[in-house]
């Protein structure tokens, strides 16, 4: 079986990697992963060190969209185990290490508003002249020179007109909303609950929370008792 790098994006604590290599069950670290798909479209999560061994024929070291970057990645290095007697074992995948998949401009913007967002409830993001440009991405993973043009174009007009729609903006809304549905999966207090689902229904409409906001969420999940948000931290929307 082929399999090829997707993208990088988030998954949660403690997620397994989909490889088992030769030494059996090990988790990702660091709070995101890249995820691989077979030439059937089934996705696979997998670490940095299996994702180069399994598509080091087919796409390793090609640029692919990198959904992680609208948060902040605390990189710390691996801790012990529980299970692997202390430290990495040779099985493991080398979760500390620094992304070295460079992120694919026009493809992660196309996805981030054609599919990512629009998954989160995000329903103003689609963009209805990137229909061909996204059927041509889904049956092809490639994008023509021409519709990248367009897609950076596009980004560009919506910074001079100050529309929500550019890539820092979309990227953050893409992370914060990421961040707030995997707060609301712990146990919380009825106000934090209410506060978290508040400010995801003003984030689908207005694509920004204020500073106040994102100190309040820091704050909610600061008492939720999951290092995945020791991981990744959320910056503020300019
Ligand atoms: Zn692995």
């Amino acid at each position: 079986m082929k399999y090829f790098i997707d993208r990088i994006d988030f998954v949660g604590e403690k997620t397994p990697c989909d490889f088992k290599g030769n030494g059996g069950n090990h988790y990702l670290h660091k709070g995101i992963a890249r995820i691989l798909r077979d030439e059937n479209g089934r996705e696979y999560v997998a670490g940095p060190t299996c994702a180069e061994k399994n598509t080091f024929d087919t796409n390793w070291g090609e640029k692919v969209p990198d959904f992680t970057k609208g948060a902040i990645l605390i990189v710390t290095p691996t801790g012990p185990n529980v299970g692997s007697g202390g430290g990495a074992s040779s099985h493991e995948d080398h979760d500390e290490d620094e992304i070295k998949n460079l992120d694919d401009f026009a493809i992660s913007y196309l996805r981030l508003r054609m599919e990512k967002l629009r998954a989160l409830g995000f329903f103003r993001a689609k963009f209805e002249p990137f229909n061909p440009y996204y059927e041509q991405w889904k049956s092809t993973r490639k994008l023509d020179e021409k519709s990248r043009r367009h897609i950076v174009n596009t980004d560009q007009s919506q910074r001079k007109k100050a529309e929500p729609f550019y890539m820092e903006r979309l990227q953050k809304c893409y992370a914060t909303a990421f961040f707030i549905d995997h707060a609301l999966r712990h146990p919380l207090s009825a106000s934090d609950s209410k506060y978290l689902k508040d400010y995801r229904s003003a984030l689908t409409k207005t694509y920004y929370l204020s500073v106040e906001e994102i100190n309040k969420l820091k704050e909610i999940v600061s008492r939720i008792n999951d290092p995945w948000f020791k991981k990744v931290e959320l910056g503020y929307f300019e």
